[in-house]
C-alpha cells in the first residue's frame, strides 16, 4: 500500500497505540509529574509543563494536516501567537501585520509595540500588487498573514506576499483558524510557520479555548516549543484530548459547512433587503480566483450588508437557527454583528476604513440543515423589511 494521505494519518493519530490496555482511543495522561526510571535516569517525560504524551499527539495530529516539521499546542490562539512573537522577534525587530486581522491579535501587536519590543507596520495584504512593494521596501522581520480576513472575507494571495517576504529575509506566519489546513496549507504555499485558535474549526464543537503553532522546519519548532515550556502558554492535556476528538470529524465538518455556506451565500444573493453579500465562493467576490487556487474550498464563513441597525435589530430579533455569539467554527450556527461585537473596540473612523457598517452581519454557518438556516434568514429579511 502507498502511504496513506496526512487526513488518513491525522484522522488515526494514536489509535490503537495504547500499551497499558489496549485501548483504541488514546488516554488522556492527566499526570503533572512523571517518575525517573532510576537515580539520574529521567525518562521521555518529566513534568507537564515541558512534556505531556496527550498534548504531543494534538500536535502530531495537527503537523501532518499541515505538512510541518512540528509543532506546538497552546492554550489559546492568543497563547500560539504570543508563543511565535517569543521565538521570533527581538527588540528593534519590526512585524507587518494586515490593517484588518483578528482584534486580539491587533490589540496584542500593538500593546507590544507601544512597550518598545518592535515596531508594527500594517498593511492592506489583499492589493497584491502595493503589499509586496510595501514588503520589498519595509523588509521586516515577521509578516503576518491571515487570509481570509475577519468579517469581509477578503483574501490574501500567500504565494506571492510569501514570496516577497522571503525576497527581504523576512519570515511568514499565517493565521489558518478561518480554513484549517482541510481547506488551506500555507506551508506548501511557502509559509514558515502556521498559527490556529483550535478553540474555532479543529476543535469545532465550541466547548474548548485552545491554540497550536506549526513550524516549517524542525528548528523553529523547537523554538517555539521551548518559548511555549519556559513562558507557559502550552495548552493542557483534558483541552488537548477534547481538541482531538473534535478533530476526528474535521474533513466531513469542513466539507458540511461549505455545502451550507454556500447555499446561503447563493441565497442571499441578490434579495431586495441584502446590500452585499462577502463569501470567497461566489464568482463576484474580488478574491474568488486567488482564493479559487489557493484553497481547497471556500469554508463556512458569510457576511452580508442590511440597509442599518433597525434593519438589523428586526432581523435579528425572531431568529431561530441562529445564537447571537462571537466566534465560530462550532457544529452550531452563529450569527454576529461586527460593529456592536467583535469589532466595538474600533473607532468609527477605524470602521469607515476597514469597510464596516453598521449593517453588516457574519454567520457561523453551522451543521444545521441548510433549508432550514436559509427559511431562518429569510423570515428575518421579511422583518427587515418592514423595520
Ligand atoms: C479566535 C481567533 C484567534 C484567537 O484565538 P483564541 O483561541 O480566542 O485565543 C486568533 N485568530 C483568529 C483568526 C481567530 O478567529
Amino acid at each position: 500500500m502507498t502511504e496513506p494521505s496526512s487526513i488518513t494519518r491525522a484522522m488515526r493519530a494514536g489509535i490503537g497505540t495504547d500499551i497499558s490496555a489496549g485501548a483504541v482511543i488514546p488516554p488522556i495522561h492527566m499526570s503533572t509529574t512523571y517518575t525517573f526510571a532510576d537515580f539520574n535516569e529521567p525518562r521521555e517525560h518529566d513534568y507537564a509543563r515541558a512534556a505531556n504524551p496527550t498534548r504531543e499527539l494534538l500536535a502530531d495530529a495537527i503537523v501532518t494536516l499541515e505538512g510541518g516539521a512540528g509543532g506546538v499546542v497552546c492554550a489559546s490562539g492568543m497563547g500560539a501567537i504570543t508563543t511565535v512573537l517569543l521565538a521570533l522577534l527581538t527588540s528593534g525587530d519590526s512585524i507587518a501585520i494586515p490593517h484588518d486581522c483578528y482584534g486580539g491579535s491587533w490589540r496584542l501587536f500593538h500593546r507590544l509595540a507601544d512597550k518598545g519590543h518592535f515596531t508594527v507596520h500594517t498593511v492592506d495584504f489583499t492589493d497584491t500588487e502595493a503589499a509586496c512593494a510595501t514588503v520589498r521596501e519595509l523588509a521586516p522581520t515577521v509578516v503576518w498573514l491571515e487570509t481570509p480576513s475577519n468579517p469581509l472575507l477578503r483574501i490574501t494571495d500567500l504565494s506571492l506576499i510569501i514570496a516577497a517576504a522571503k525576497e527581504v529575509g523576512a519570515r511568514s506566519v499565517v493565521d489558518n483558524t478561518f480554513l484549517t489546513p482541510v481547506l488551506q496549507r500555507p506551508i506548501e504555499l511557502g509559509a514558515d510557520i502556521v498559527v490556529h485558535s483550535t478553540t474555532k474549526y479543529l476543535n469545532g464543537h465550541s466547548d474548548v479555548i485552545g491554540g497550536a503553532v506549526v513550524a516549517a522546519r524542525a528548528e523553529d519548532a523547537e523554538m517555539c516549543d521551548f518559548w511555549a515550556k519556559t513562558s507557559g502558554t502550552m495548552g493542557t492535556a483534558f483541552d488537548s484530548w477534547l481538541v482531538l476528538r473534535g478533530m476526528r470529524t474535521l474533513p466531513v465538518r469542513m466539507k458540511a459547512h461549505e455545502v451550507g455556506a454556500s447555499a446561503i451565500a447563493n441565497a442571499l444573493q441578490g434579495h431586495p433587503q441584502v446590500h452585499a453579500v462577502h463569501y470567497p465562493g461566489l464568482p463576484d467576490h474580488p478574491g474568488h480566483e486567488v482564493a479559487a487556487r489557493q484553497q481547497s474550498g471556500f469554508g463556512g464563513m458569510v457576511s452580508f450588508e442590511l440597509a442599518g441597525e433597525a434593519q438589523v435589530r428586526a432581523f435579528i430579533d425572531g431568529l431561530q437557527c441562529f445564537s447571537l455569539a462571537e466566534s465560530l467554527g462550532g457544529t452550531e450556527s452563529l450569527i454576529s454583528h461586527s460593529v456592536t461585537m467583535t469589532h466595538a473596540s474600533m473607532s468609527p473612523a477605524a470602521l469607515a476604513k476597514a469597510g464596516l457598517c453598521d449593517g453588516l452581519l457574519r454567520l457561523s454557518v453551522g451543521l444545521e440543515d441548510p433549508e432550514d438556516l436559509i427559511a431562518d434568514l429569510y423570515a428575518g429579511l421579511d422583518r427587515a423589511a418592514v423595520a
